[in-house]
C-alpha cells in the first residue's frame, strides 16, 4: 500500500472566542491508502490529551507509510498493533490510519462498513447539535440555527452557566437536552446544578469534573436525578472497567482512542459493564464523521455534528433524515466521496 497524509484545513462557521465575526480555522490530517486501484481515506484530529501538535501528528501520519509498504490491509490487525507500539502517544496518526485501512477493505470487498460489521443501518440514533460557550446574545442566534435538531447539547462549565441553560430551555421547550461541563465543576457544585439541570428536564451532565478520580464521580452518580456520561475519563479501551458503577455511559471519541478497531473494543468492554455509550467528535470533515456514524447502530446517542460547523468540508458522507437521525451511506467502504 502507499501511504499520503496532509493537513485539511478546516474553516469553521463561528468562532470559538470572543472574536466575534472572524473565522478560525482547525487542523485535522488526511491520509490517502492507496492498493491496486482503490484508495481509502482517513482522518484524524491532533488532541490536546497527549499535548499532540498538528505537526507531529502530520509527520507521525507520514511515517506510518513504512508500516504499510508491504503488507496487506486485511492484516489490519498486525498493522495497527504496529502502529500502537512505534507510535503509543499519536492516536489522532493512529486513527486516520485505522480508518482508512476499514475504508480501503470496504471497497476492495465491495461492502459498506456497517455491512462489513452486520450492523442494522436501521438503527443509527438522532445526533445532537452541539451549541458552544458564548454570550447569551450569541447562543440565542445558535439556537435559532440549529432548528432542525431535536437534540441539542450545551456546552457549560464556566460562571454563569446555569442562566445559559435556562435560557435555551425558554427558546425550545419540547426539544431533548443534554450539558456537557468539560471538566470545569467540583463534586459539590456538580450535585447543585445537577438539582436545576433536573428541574429543566435535562436528560445528562457529561463530564462535570476534570478526569483521574472515579471514585469522586460514583459520589456525584449516587446524589443526582439525571445521567452522568464522561468523555475525558474514557479515552481508551483500558478506560472502561474501572468506570463501571461509577458513571451512566461513556462517551468515545475516535482521534482519543486510536479509531475504529479500539473504539469497537470499548462498545463491548461497555456493554459488558452495563453502561451506555455514546459517540462524540471533534471538528472534522465528513471522513472521520463517517467513520464514526458506522459504529452508531450500536451505540445509544450519537453527537456527531464537527462537519455540520465547518464551512468547507471537502467530502460527503453520513446524512441525516428531517429528524436529524443518521443516514448510513451505502457506498463500499465509508461511502464518503469527495465534493
Ligand atoms: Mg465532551
Amino acid at each position: 500500500m502507499k501511504l499520503s497524509a496532509e493537513f485539511l484545513d478546516l474553516k469553521l462557521r463561528h468562532a470559538f472566542t470572543i472574536a466575534r465575526g472572524s473565522s478560525v480555522t482547525s487542523k485535522t490530517v488526511l491520509i490517502r491508502l492507496r492498493s491496486g486501484r482503490h484508495t481509502g481515506f482517513g482522518e484524524g484530529s491532533p488532541t490536546r490529551y497527549y499535548k499532540q501538535t498538528d505537526a507531529g501528528c502530520l509527520r507521525d501520519a507520514r511515517a506510518m507509510a513504512k508500516i504499510v509498504a508491504q503488507a496487506d490491509p486485511f492484516d489490519i490487525e498486525n498493522i495497527l498493533d504496529e502502529a500502537k507500539r512505534r507510535w503509543p502517544r499519536s492516536p489522532a496518526a493512529r486513527c486516520a490510519l485505522d480508518i482508512a485501512l476499514h475504508d480501503l477493505i470496504g471497497k476492495i470487498t465491495g461492502l459498506p462498513l456497517w455491512k462489513y460489521w452486520g450492523l442494522d443501518p436501521a438503527k443509527t440514533p438522532q445526533t445532537s447539535f452541539t451549541i458552544g460557550i458564548d454570550t447569551l446574545e450569541m447562543v440565542r442566534k445558535k439556537v435559532a440555527e440549529a432548528q432542525r435538531f431535536p437534540v441539542l447539547k450545551i456546552k457549560l462549565g464556566v460562571e454563569g452557566d446555569m442562566d445559559i441553560i435556562k435560557e435555551v430551555r425558554k427558546l425550545c421547550p419540547k426539544k431533548t437536552l443534554r450539558v456537557d461541563a468539560n471538566c470545569g465543576w467540583t463534586v459539590n457544585e456538580t450535585v447543585r446544578k445537577a438539582k436545576i439541570l433536573e428541574k429543566l428536564g435535562v436528560e445528562f451532565v457529561e463530564q462535570p469534573i476534570p478526569p483521574g478520580n472515579n471514585a469522586a464521580l460514583k459520589r456525584i452518580k449516587d446524589r443526582i436525578g439525571i445521567g452522568l456520561m464522561t468523555d475525558e475519563s474514557s479515552l481508551t479501551p483500558e478506560d472502561i472497567v474501572p468506570l463501571a458503577g461509577c458513571v451512566d455511559g461513556i462517551n468515545i471519541k475516535l482521534t482519543k482512542c486510536g479509531g475504529l478497531r479500539d473504539a469497537m473494543k470499548m462498545v463491548h468492554l461497555a456493554r459488558g459493564c452495563g453502561l451506555k455509550i455514546m459517540i462524540g467528535c471533534m471538528i472534522e470533515s465528513s471522513v472521520m464523521i463517517t467513520a464514526g456514524a458506522h459504529l452508531t447502530p450500536l451505540l445509544d446517542y450519537a453527537d456527531l455534528d464537527g462537519h455540520i460547523l465547518i464551512t468547507n468540508d471537502p467530502f460527503k458522507g453520513m446524512g441525516l433524515d428531517r429528524n436529524a437521525k443518521i443516514v448510513l451511506p451505502k457506498g463500499p467502504g465509508l461511502g464518503v466521496t469527495k465534493r
